[in-house]
Formats: C-alpha cells, sequence, structure tokens
C-alpha cells in the first residue's frame, strides 16, 4: 500500500488491537473500515460524545471528488468536510475506508478539545491503556500521542462509520 500524498509504502501500526497503516514521511494515516468496526465496545455506549456535532447531520457534508488515489483500491478518493468545522477526511467509496492527513488528525483532536470533550476521553482510555500499551507498535511520534489517536479510532468509528450510507448516497448524486 502506497500512501496518497507521497507514494511512499505504508507501514503498519497497532493501537490497542486496531492496526492502522501510515505513511513514514508524512505520517498521514489510513484507517481501514473493518478494523474501525472492531474498535467496537460495549463500554463506550457510557460515552456522551455522541453530543458532539461533528458528522452528526448529514445535511452539513460537502463531498468531493480528489486527486488521491485509495491505498488499498487504487481509485480517487473523496474528501469529506463538514459544516464549518474545517476538517476535512478523504475517504474510499469502494473499501469505506478513511485517510487522514497530518494535519486533520490535529485538527479533529483540537476540535474535541474545543468541546471539552478531549479530557473526558483521556480519562476514559487510561483504564483501557494499562493492558494496550504493552502492544502498541509504532513510530516514537505516535507512542507519544496514543491517547489522541485511541480517541481518533473511536470517534472515527462511531462518529463517521455510521455515515457512510449517507456519504454514499451523496456521492451517487455528483456530477461525474
Ligand atoms: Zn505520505
Ligand atoms: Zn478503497
Amino acid at each position: 500500500m502506497f500512501c496518497p500524498n507521497c507514494k511512499a509504502e505504508l507501514k503498519k501500526a497497532v493501537f490497542y488491537n486496531t492496526e492502522v497503516s501510515y505513511c513514514p514521511k508524512c505520517l498521514g494515516i489510513w484507517f481501514d473500515f473493518d478494523q474501525l468496526n472492531r474498535a467496537k465496545d460495549e463500554k463506550d455506549k457510557d460515552l456522551n460524545w455522541l453530543d458532539i456535532d461533528l458528522w452528526e447531520d448529514q445535511t452539513k457534508f460537502k463531498i468531493a471528488k480528489k486527486d488521491k488515489l485509495c491505498p488499498v483500491c487504487s481509485v480517487p478518493l473523496y474528501s469529506v468536510s463538514y459544516g464549518d468545522s474545517d476538517i476535512e477526511v478523504d475517504v474510499c467509496n469502494l473499501c469505506h475506508g478513511i485517510w487522514l492527513d497530518r494535519g486533520e488528525f490535529k485538527k479533529i483532536i483540537n476540535y474535541l478539545e474545543e468541546k471539552g470533550k478531549k479530557e473526558v476521553l483521556h480519562s476514559y482510555f487510561k483504564n483501557l491503556l494499562q493492558e494496550g500499551i504493552e502492544i502498541f507498535t509504532g513510530p516514537q511520534s505516535f507512542r507519544e500521542e496514543i491517547f489522541d489517536f485511541l480517541t481518533l479510532i473511536k470517534f472515527l468509528n462511531y462518529k463517521f462509520s455510521v455515515q457512510y450510507p449517507n456519504i454514499k448516497e451523496i456521492i451517487a448524486r455528483l456530477p461525474y
């Protein structure tokens, strides 16, 4: 698999049972749809992040075809942005994987911080990480951000992947 940005070969990192691929050059991250689904956890039902607006309202999606190619299917990715959040993720209409540029990773974490959700999530993940941190493999730059990473995986899983049917529909209506 190759990076949609710089074509470098993607490497694997594992975060608490969830495998992701990342680009060693630009540190963009590829989330496989199945891997996100595997990150589902019964305990998450207690979390109050569901009241965060991001990706909740399908009428706020703005979708456009990109030049970047899916590292799995080699078809163009679609950028999905939301309302005025300034956050943009790239999705594959075939395999439903998600590509996140490094900057978008940070934006999502900043967004959660702004909404006062980040600390809640971090304390939640502290318990999980008692064991999880030991099975982490990946570069140091991600290791320092492991809470952010876990937050992101759960967030994508709960707030973004449920919108795939709507995103697919919008893509089908695009004029090309
Ligand atoms: Zn790259
Ligand atoms: Zn794909």
